[in-house]
C-alpha cells in the first residue's frame, strides 16, 4: 500500500526535483567547549550515492560534528564542503538552501501543526518560503511544495495520518514524520542523528528501505546511529568517534572488529 523508494510513489510526477549529486567534506574539524575539545580534528567525507555512519560511545563527539556538519555549531577550526563550495561560514538555513537537510537526535516538530503541515515546512524551507512568507511575500512554487509533499509522505507511509496534529503522535511515526520533513526539500546531502531511535522493528524495516532507496538515486546520507546491526546493514563506509577524534574508518566490518574500537567502548562504556 505504502511503496518503498522503488514503488509507484517514487515514479510519480510528485518526486521533488533531485539535487544533483553532493558530496559532504569535514576537514580538521575542531570544536571546543570551554577546555574540552568535543570535535578535536575530524576529516571525514560522506560521498554522493553513499550511506556513511557514524558511531561511537556517548560523549564521543557524534552530535557536536552533526552540528558543525549542519551549520548549528560554528567550527573552531577546520573547514565544511558542500559539493565543491566552503559551507563553513554559512548558517544552517543557507546550507538547506544549498540541498542540505537534517533530522535531529532530539525529535525536532512543531506539535500543533498537522503532519502535512510539518512535511510542508520543509518543502518551503528549500524554496525560501519561510522568509518571503515573513516578508508578506506569497510562497514560491507552491504546487511543487505540494507535491514535493505528498511524496514525501507516501514515501514514509505517513499518508493516512495527514490530517492528524503531530503532537498527537508516537516517537517512531514522529521519527518518520521529521525524516519525510527533511527530505520534502529534495536534498542531495542528508544528516541524520540517530533515526531509527525509538522505531519498532516494521518502521526500522521502513526507515533501512527508504534510506537505501535515497542512496540509490544519488543522495549522500550520513548518520549517526547506535543501533550496530542497522549500520552494518546500511553503511557503506563507517567512522569510529572517541574523544572527539576518529579511531578507525572503512568497511563496517573491519571496524567493529578493530581493537580501536572495542577500546574506546570500553572506556566509555557499553552503549
Ligand atoms: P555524542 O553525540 O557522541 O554523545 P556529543 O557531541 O553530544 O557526543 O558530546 C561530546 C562532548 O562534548 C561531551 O563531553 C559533551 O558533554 C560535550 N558537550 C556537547 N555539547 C556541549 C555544550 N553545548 N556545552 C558543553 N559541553 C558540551
Ligand atoms: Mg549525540
Amino acid at each position: 500500500m505504502n511503496p518503498g523508494p522503488g514503488g509507484a510513489a517514487a515514479r510519480s510526477t510528485g518526486r521533488p526535483a533531485a539535487r544533483p549529486p553532493a558530496r559532504l567534506t569535514a576537514r580538521g574539524l575542531v570544536r571546543r567547549f570551554g577546555g574540552l575539545a568535543a570535535v578535536d580534528g575530524v576529516d571525514l567525507t560522506a560521498p554522493a550515492g553513499r550511506i556513511t555512519a557514524l558511531i561511537g560511545p556517548n560523549g564521543a563527539g557524534k552530535s557536536t560534528l552533526f552540528d558543525c556538519l549542519a551549520g548549528t555549531l560554528r567550527p573552531d577550526a577546520g573547514r565544511v564542503l558542500l559539493g565543491g563550495r566552503d559551507v563553513t561560514g554559512l548558517p544552517a538555513h543557507a546550507r538547506v538552501r544549498l540541498g542540505m537537510a537534517r533530522t535531529f537526535q532530539q525529535i525536532a516538530v512543531f506539535p500543533t501543526l498537522t503532519v502535512t503541515e510539518n512535511v510542508r515546512v520543509g518543502a518551503e524551507q528549500r524554496a525560501g518560503g519561510s522568509v518571503r512568507g515573513l516578508l508578506g511575500l506569497p510562497a514560491p512554487g507552491g504546487r511543487q511544495a505540494q507535491q514535493a509533499t505528498e511524496h514525501a509522505l507516501a514515501l514514509l507511509g505517513l499518508s493516512a495520518l495527514r490530517e492528524r496534529p503531530a503532537a498527537a503522535l508516537p516517537t517512531g511515526t514522529l521519527r518518520l514524520l521529521e525524516l519525510a520533513r527533511a527530505l520534502a526539500g529534495g536534498p542531495g546531502v542528508l544528516l541524520l542523528d540517530e533515526p531509527a531511535a525509538g522505531l519498532d522493528t516494521p518502521e526500522t524495516e521502513r526507515l533501512a528501505r527508504v534510506l537505501r532507496g535515497l542512496a540509490a538515486q544519488g543522495m549522500a546520507l550520513l548518520l549517526v546511529e547506535h543501533d550496530v546491526e542497522l549500520v552494518a546493514d546500511l553503511a557503506d563506509t563507517v567512522y569510529a568517534m572517541a574523544g572527539g577524534r576518529v579511531v578507525a574508518r572503512g568497511p563496517v566490518r573491519a571496524v567493529l572488529a578493530d581493537p580501536r574500537v572495542a577500546r574506546a567502548w570500553g572506556e566509555a562504556g557499553a552503549p
